[in-house]
């Protein structure tokens, strides 16, 4: 299970002590078991989410003479049942209205579980894998320094554009022209060419497309592309009889949403043959 606990930066600073080691908190209505996540959303001046941690021990009482180590709201008798340990921090913090965007309301941030809420915890898990790939090319980029920067640029590739199919196949699941479900099968497609892309676009969900080999590769060279509804366009290069071989209608549509039509702009503009 997964968890956000809230503590207040007014009465506790948490990064000082999480730094240090193991910090308790006081909750004995919840069923908190070892290995569970627990994020923690600070309250007070900042109110974001920068530390993930997982739960060390579970259901037991224990007095701690050390009031630094305690999570809770500074106020009441230092005695714990579950304690954490940081397992990853956030290098841009998950803001409140972040997490409001994404379900937790906000008149209750504190305690929220991942049974009840998962769309949030989907959401905290994306943003540290997008942080993750923000701060691991640097990392292998000094591992393979003395290679060269060809290496460098394939992990960030490889990285990146397994990211990118994951979130592909999670969103639609099947090839938007035709709906071949096989998994293995489907390609993810960027929109805005990954050449021509920026760091962002380059995994940026609303740039990509899930197809078949097929319908990738029509994309691709541009002989289809999609109208401001989302309505397939079909180029004059592609024969009647290879249309239909390549299970082609001029009926097929996808679901253009408002944030991927600047991306769909330009592949009309730019990669479709008229
Ligand atoms: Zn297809």
């Amino acid at each position: 299970m997964k968890w956000i606990f809230i503590t207040n930066s007014k009465y506790f600073n948490f990064e000082a002590a999480i730094r240090d080691d193991e910090v308790g908190f006081k909750d004995n209505n919840y069923k908190i078991e070892p290995g569970d996540i627990v994020y923690i959303y600070e309250a007070g001046k900042e109110k974001w989410i920068r530390f993930k941690c997982v739960v060390t021990s579970a259901n037991n009482e224990r007095t701690v003479t050390d009031e630094r180590k305690y999570g809770g709201w500074g106020k009441d008798e230092p005695i714990f049942n579950f304690t954490v340990s940081l397992d990853y921090e956030f290098s841009s913090p998950i803001t409140f209205s972040q997490l409001v965007e994404h379900g937790i309301s906000p008149k209750r941030i504190s305690v929220t579980k991942s049974s009840r809420k998962p769309e949030v915890f989907e959401f905290l898990e994306e943003c540290e894998a997008l942080d993750r790939i923000r701060n691991e090319p640097q990392e292998a980029e000094e591992e393979t320094s003395v290679i060269g920067g060809e290496r460098t640029a394939t992990v960030k590739q490889r990285i990146n554009q397994t990211y990118f199919r994951d979130r592909l196949i999670k969103k639609y699941g099947k090839c938007a022209v035709c709906g071949n479900d096989e998994i293995r099968l489907l390609n993810a497609s960027h929109i805005i060419p990954w050449r021509d892309c920026d760091d962002n676009a380059k995994i940026e969900l609303n740039n990509g497309l899930l197809l078949c080999p097929a319908h990738d590769r029509c994309f691709d060279l541009g002989y289809i592309s999609f109208d401001e509804n989302g309505k397939i366009m079909v180029s004059s290069k592609l024969s009647k009889d290879n249309k239909a071989l390549l299970n082609i209608k001029s009926s097929q549509k996808i679901e253009l949403t408002e944030d991927m039509k600047p991306y769909m702009d330009y592949h009309r503009k730019n990669i479709f043959q008229k």
